[in-house]
C-alpha cells in the first residue's frame, strides 16, 4: 500500500485532465511566489484510486473545439485551446482544426457562434448555402456527399489530442513542479469539522490524511464524492419564465457512443494530402443503413470523426444514449471499455458506419472493417449539461465538467488561481448558484447535449 503523508496542504482527488492540470498549475504558481513545493514545503498530493488516466480522460476521443452556442463556454474554450497550444508535443495535441457542419435548423445559431468567435479573435470561416457548403467541403475532401447541409463553421484552431499521451505529459510536468501523484489509493470518506463547515481530512484506503484544501476532479465518479460531501441530490432550478422547478436530480448519466473504423488513418487524407480537420456533422436528412438499406432515422442526428493514429483508424462517435436510472443506481465501476453494461452495441456500429458513408463516398461499404472491440463509456451530467466549477464546504473545490471537459485543460489553470485567492471571470458563469438564481446558459438546437 502506498505511504501517504499525515497532512497535505492540497489534496487533489483524481488524476484525470482536471486533477493533473490543477495540480501542475498550482505548483507552478506557488513556486513563482517563492514557495517550495513538495516534502518539507507546500505539499500537493494527487490521489487516484486506480492510476493516471483511469477515468474518462483516458478514453476520451480527444476532440478540442471552440464551437459552443453558449458565449461563456466559448470564452472558456478559447482559453483552454491556448493552453493546449503552449506545448503541443508534451500534450500530444494535433491542431488540425474543427468543422461544425449543420442543417438549416442550426444555421442561424451557428452563425452567431461565428460572429462571436470573430469578436473574441478566435479564427474561423463560415460558409453558408447548400451549394456553397458542398463546394467548400469537396474542395477539402473530393468525395464529400452529405445532404441537407446549409452551413459550415470551420474553426482554424483546435483539433484533437491523444488521451493517455497528454495525461502522461501533464503528469510529468506536475511531478517536475513538485506534485506527488499517488496511484492505487481510494478516497472513501471525508472528515468534516463540527457543523460540516469544512473538510479536515480525507479517509483513504491507505489511511487518513489531514488537509487544508481539497480539489475534486473525479469525472464520472462525482456522484459518490457529492454524497460524501452530503450535498443535495436534487436542485431547484429557476426557469427562464421565472418559475421554480423543484426536485430536479443533480446528476444523471449518459453513455457515450464511440468506435473506430479499422482503416489506415491516411485513408482520410485531404485532397492535398494533409490530415483533415475533425469533422462534426449534424443533419436532418434521413439516414439509411450502409449494410442493408433500412431506414435508421429520419430525425435530426449527428456524428463526429477524425483519422487518428493513436486509435489506429478513423475514430469518432455519435449522440450519447440515455442511462435511464437514478445516479445512485448507476454502476460506474468497472469503468469504460471494461464495463459489462456501457460499451457500444451493433446498432451503434451500423449507425456510425452508415453515417460515415453518408458523409463521404470512400466510407461506403466499409462497415465490415469496423473494429469489434469494446468502446465508449459513461459520463455524469449536471441538470443543464454544463459544468459546475465551485467551492463547497468552504475548502472543497469541485470541478464537475458535465462530461465534455477533456478539451478543458485550461480549467485547472483558472481553478489554481481561485485556490490562491483569486477570482476567475471565465469560471463565474459555472457556479452552482446559477440553478437557484436562474442564470442559465442558452440552449442550442443541436442533437448533442454538450453543444
Ligand atoms: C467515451 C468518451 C469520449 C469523450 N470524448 C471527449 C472529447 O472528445 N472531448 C472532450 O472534451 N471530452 C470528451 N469526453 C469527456 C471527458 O473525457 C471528461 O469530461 C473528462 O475527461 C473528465 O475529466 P476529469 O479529470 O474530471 O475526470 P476523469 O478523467 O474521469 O478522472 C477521474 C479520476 O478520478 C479517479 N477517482 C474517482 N473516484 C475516486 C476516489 N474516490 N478516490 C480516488 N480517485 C478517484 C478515477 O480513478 C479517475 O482516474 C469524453 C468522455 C467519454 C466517456
Amino acid at each position: 500500500m502506498p505511504q501517504l503523508p499525515s497532512h497535505a496542504h492540497y489534496v487533489v482527488i483524481g488524476a484525470g485532465i482536471h486533477g493533473l492540470s490543477t495540480a501542475m498549475h498550482l505548483a507552478r504558481k506557488l513556486a513563482a511566489r517563492g514557495k517550495t513545493v513538495g516534502p518539507g514545503g507546500t505539499r500537493i498530493v494527487v490521489l487516484d484510486k486506480t492510476g493516471i488516466g483511469a477515468g474518462a480522460s483516458g478514453i476520451a476521443c480527444g476532440v478540442i473545439r471552440n464551437n459552443y452556442y453558449q458565449p461563456a463556454m466559448r470564452e472558456l474554450m478559447a482559453h483552454c485551446v491556448s493552453v493546449w497550444e503552449t506545448d503541443p508535443e508534451a500534450y500530444s495535441y494535433h491542431p488540425v482544426g474543427y468543422m461544425q457542419i449543420s442543417p438549416e435548423s442550426m444555421h442561424a445559431q451557428v452563425g452567431t457562434i461565428y460572429e462571436q468567435q470573430k469578436a473574441i479573435g478566435y479564427e474561423s470561416a463560415f460558409v453558408e448555402g447548400e451549394s456553397e457548403c458542398m463546394r467548400y467541403m469537396q474542395g477539402i475532401l473530393a468525395d464529400w456527399q452529405a445532404k441537407n447541409i446549409t452551413s459550415v463553421l470551420h474553426e482554424k484552431r483546435g483539433g484533437y489530442a491523444n488521451n493517455m499521451a497528454s495525461l502522461e505529459g501533464l503528469a510529468a510536468k506536475a511531478r517536475e513542479a513538485g506534485v506527488e501523484i499517488v496511484e492505487g489509493v481510494t478516497v472513501t470518506s471525508l472528515h468534516m469539522s463540527h457543523g460540516a463547515g469544512h473538510v479536515t481530512a480525507v479517509a483513504t484506503s491507505a489511511g487518513v490524511m489531514g488537509c487544508d484544501q481539497v480539489v475534486v476532479g473525479v469525472g464520472p465518479w462525482i456522484n459518490s464524492i457529492w454524497n460524501m460531501l452530503d450535498l443535495p441530490k436534487t436542485v431547484t432550478i429557476k426557469g427562464r419564465d421565472g418559475k421554480l422547478n423543484q426536485g430536479i436530480p443533480m446528476w444523471h448519466y449518459m453513455a457515450l457512443q464511440e468506435g473506430t473504423l479499422g482503416v489506415d488513418p491516411d485513408y482520410q487524407k485531404t485532397n492535398d494530402g494533409r490530415m483533415p480537420p475533425v469533422i462534426h456533422v449534424d443533419t436532418d436528412a434521413p439516414l439509411y443503413s450502409d449494410r442493408d438499406g433500412r431506414l435508421i432515422t429520419d430525425k435530426l442526428w449527428g456524428l463526429y470523426y477524425k483519422p487518428d493514429f493513436h486509435f489506429g483508424g478513423v475514430q469518432g462517435g455519435a449522440m450519447p444514449a440515455v442511462v435511464d436510472r437514478p445516479a445512485d443506481e448507476v454502476r460506474v465501476d468497472p469503468y469504460g471499455t471494461r464495463s459489462p453494461e456501457f460499451v457500444v452495441d451493433d446498432n451503434f456500429a451500423d449507425m456510425w458506419t452508415s453515417a460515415l458513408a453518408f458523409c463521404q463516398k470512400r466510407f461506403e461499404g466499409q462497415h465490415a472493417v469496423y473494429r469489434k472491440e469494446p468502446s465508449g463509456g459513461i459520463g455524469c451530467f449536471t441538470p443543464d449539461s454544463f459544468p459546475v466549477f465551485d467551492r463547497f464546504r468552504e475548502n472543497v473545490y469541485v470541478i464537475a465538467d458535465s462530461n465534455h471537459g477533456y478539451k478543458m485543460i485550461g480549467v485547472g489553470d483558472l481553478v489554481s488561481d481561485e485556490l490562491l485567492g483569486g477570482k476567475s471571470a471565465l469560471l463565474e458563469p459555472f457556479r452552482f448558484s446559477r440553478y437557484a438564481e436562474g442564470k442559465l446558459h442558452p440552449v442550442s438546437n443541436s442533437p448533442f447535449p454538450w453543444s
